[in-house]
């Protein structure tokens, strides 16, 4: 009875010992740690434990490829792609001599394309970059003027095309942040909010800091839109969430703006949320640590 308690108590330390070999591998693999080398022999743990590294090495094989194909994206497809809109803004503006009227409407279209792929290229780059961390943010010292002024200016046309007023409020607060990405948060959350708003109504802008939460500088964009359903409201930010199944066609855009403007705005230390009622418009908010 002693030896065979001895000996059942050998097995099970050695294969509990295997066992959790196992068990380590697969919570190094998230982490994007090695794994331990196969713990070899020929019984049934050592077959699972080569399986699931084959398994590994092919999971990172794939990742690799990803990279592989990002890079080809951001190199061979992109800078193909802004030469071809800079030629159909030259071609438009008759640099190349004087092209008939349905020539030219032809070309705005093309060149309105080519923008959508060449925004679609970036948003795809800066997706993966933020996720793998390979995009840094460059602080600095800024100030929420110079944020707002950015985010109008390159929005005020768009806004006015379709109708719709953009307003600012609040008082100039200096902080520090990657201001450049900040004007991106803005800029997508205004162009969101442009496209799901009726003509005549208004946008209002504001940067405020509050007696309760002297630290952070929140941003708030504020629409009189379409609102956000409250089985979306929290969807919104993952990837590839739109709200209506015909928002990629009639609205443009694949849903990933939200989730960009997520991860910059976690990437300061800050939050991001909206509030919003179905039909009575929405709030989309983010706050960014003052230092
Ligand atoms: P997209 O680039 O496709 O607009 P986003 O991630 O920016 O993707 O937005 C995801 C979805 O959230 C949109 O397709 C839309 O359905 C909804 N949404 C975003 N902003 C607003 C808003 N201001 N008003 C109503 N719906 C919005």
């Amino acid at each position: 009875i002693v030896i065979a308690i001895v000996l059942a108590n050998f097995f099970s330390r050695s294969i509990t010992a295997r066992i959790k070999s196992v068990i380590d591998n697969t919570y190094k693999v998230p982490k994007g740690e090695a794994l331990t080398p196969p713990i070899g022999g020929s019984d049934e743990i050592a077959e699972l434990d080569q399986q699931f590294h084959d398994m590994v090495d092919e999971l990172y094989k794939a990742q690799q490829m990803k990279q592989y194909l990002l890079s080809m994206v951001s190199h061979d497809l992109r800078s193909p792609l802004t030469s071809v809109q800079g030629l159909l803004t030259m071609l438009a503006a008759g640099t190349f001599g004087e092209i008939s009227e349905k020539a030219k409407k032809r070309v705005e279209t093309a060149e309105v394309e080519v923008k959508r792929l060449i925004d679609m290229t970036n948003d795809l780059l800066d997706v993966e970059r933020l996720a793998s961390g390979t995009l840094q943010m460059e602080i600095s010292a800024t100030d929420t003027d110079h944020i707002i002024d950015a985010a109008l200016g390159s929005m005020t046309a768009f806004a006015e095309q379709n109708g719709i007023t953009l307003t600012r409020q609040g008082e100039n607060i200096d902080f520090q942040a990657d201001g450049d990405r900040l004007v991106q948060v803005l800029v997508n959350l205004v162009s969101n909010a442009v496209k799901f708003s009726e003509p005549g109504t208004a946008i209002t802008l504001w940067a405020s800091i509050s007696e309760d939460d002297p630290e952070n500088i929140r941003f708030s964009v504020i629409d009189q839109g379409r609102g956000i359903p409250e089985t979306h409201i929290n969807k919104v930010f993952e990837k590839f969430q739109q709200v209506e199944a015909s928002d990629a066609s009639i609205k443009g855009g694949k849903g990933l703006g939200l989730s960009i403007c997520k991860s910059i705005v976690e990437a300061h230390g800050g939050h991001i949320g909206v509030e919003s009622v179905s039909g009575q418009g929405s709030t989309f908010w983010f706050t960014v640590p003052r230092t």
